[in-house]
């Protein structure tokens, strides 16, 4: 038997009048029942193209979708919309960036809810109106039983974000692929929702992907990581060693990027430089033009040749790089 989700190869291209942008480039991966997984990169990396895929959003568009995603033995690539639809929802929920998206301007917001609820549970109109109310009181909006009669746009931006985060945790989905999640609330509710979707995931047992370019909601509720870069996975692994045995140059630049106590005035410091065109890859390695450690791999290789994905113990990275060559660079910092 295999994983809970494996995704092999997994590549999505997009036809355009300018040529086929490559968005996500043979991903492979996969994801245990319990465990939660960070997609992390900058916009463009991929990471929503490639829920999107899993999704099968993608159905029906002229997006190219090859490989595998195998999710408790069908494969997500190849179902087709009537399948999917079967899915979404109990098995595989997911919480999108925009909320007007999710949530129906001619409905109350509660009555969706409470709908989402029955889908998926034998209950009176009652009860799941009960259990709408428990929900959006659990993702912190006040006085939730007075609010459950409004519409969406009653709500402000960050209340309609929570609803639709209530909406997608009510179905208790197996699996559970949320795309920047909490990015337009502020810190503190922030952290509410990360608490309570962990809190539910402990209760029904279900996966997680969470999508995100802030490695310190990785940090807080992540098992394993994996890292994005012009549609690539560059590093992945368990999420302490993706922080403390750091093994790819993207990678350290991300960390790099993040803001701590020194930098707390808001001054980052991003990566110098470009993603590559999605259009035109270049042909070595897709970080060669923004890489500061190229011409350690010396010969040029670099920029000549792809880089292989190589995994030892369950933490892989894709660079020419040796570890006593990574090993330096993480100690001249
Ligand atoms: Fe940098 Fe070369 Fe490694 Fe790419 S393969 S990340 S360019 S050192
Ligand atoms: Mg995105």
């Amino acid at each position: 038997t295999g994983a809970f989700l494996e995704v092999r190869n997994l590549s999505v291209k997009f036809p355009t009048d300018d040529g086929v942008v490559a968005a996500v480039n043979g991903m492979d991966f996969t994801l245990e029942r319990g465990q939660t997984l960070g997609i992390v990169g900058e916009s463009g990396s991929g990471k929503s193209v490639t829920s999107q895929a899993l999704m099968g959003l993608l159905k029906g568009t002229s997006a190219q979708v090859t490989g595998e995603a195998i999710f408790q033995g069908r494969d997500l690539v190849t179902l087709p919309e009537s399948g999917m639809r079967r899915l979404r929802g109990r098995n595989i929920g997911m919480i999108f960036q925009d909320p007007l998206s999710a949530l129906h301007p001619f409905y109350t917001v509660g009555h969706q809810i409470a709908e989402a609820y029955l889908v998926h549970n034998k209950a009176t109109k009652k009860q799941a109106r009960a259990a709408a109310v428990d929900m959006l009181g659990r993702v912190g909006i006040p006085s939730p039983d007075m609010r459950f009669d409004e519409y969406p746009h009653h709500f402000s931006g960050g209340m309609r974000q929570r609803a639709m985060i209530a909406m997608a945790l009510i179905c208790e989905p197996e699996l559970l692929i949320a795309d920047e999640p909490t990015t337009a609330l502020d810190v503190t509710v922030q952290a509410q929702i990360l608490d309570l979707m962990s809190e539910l995931q402990q209760e029904t047992n279900s996966a997680l992907i969470l999508i995100t370019h802030d490695l310190g909601v990785v940090a807080e509720v992540c098992d394993n990581v994996l890292v994005m870069y012009g549609g690539q996975c560059v590093e992945s692994g368990p999420v302490d060693e993706i922080f403390y045995d750091t093994r790819h140059p993207y990678t350290l630049g991300l960390l790099k990027s993040m803001p701590t106590l020194t930098t707390k005035s808001g001054r980052l410091n991003p990566i110098p430089g470009q993603p590559p065109s999605l259009l035109a890859l270049p042909q070595g390695c897709i970080f060669s033009a923004r890489c500061e450690h190229a011409a350690l791999a010396g010969d040029g290789v670099c920029a000549s040749q792809r880089p292989q994905f190589t995994s030892e113990d369950g933490h892989g990275t894709r660079c020419h790089l040796g570890l006593p060559q990574i090993l330096s660079i993480r100690n001249s910092r």
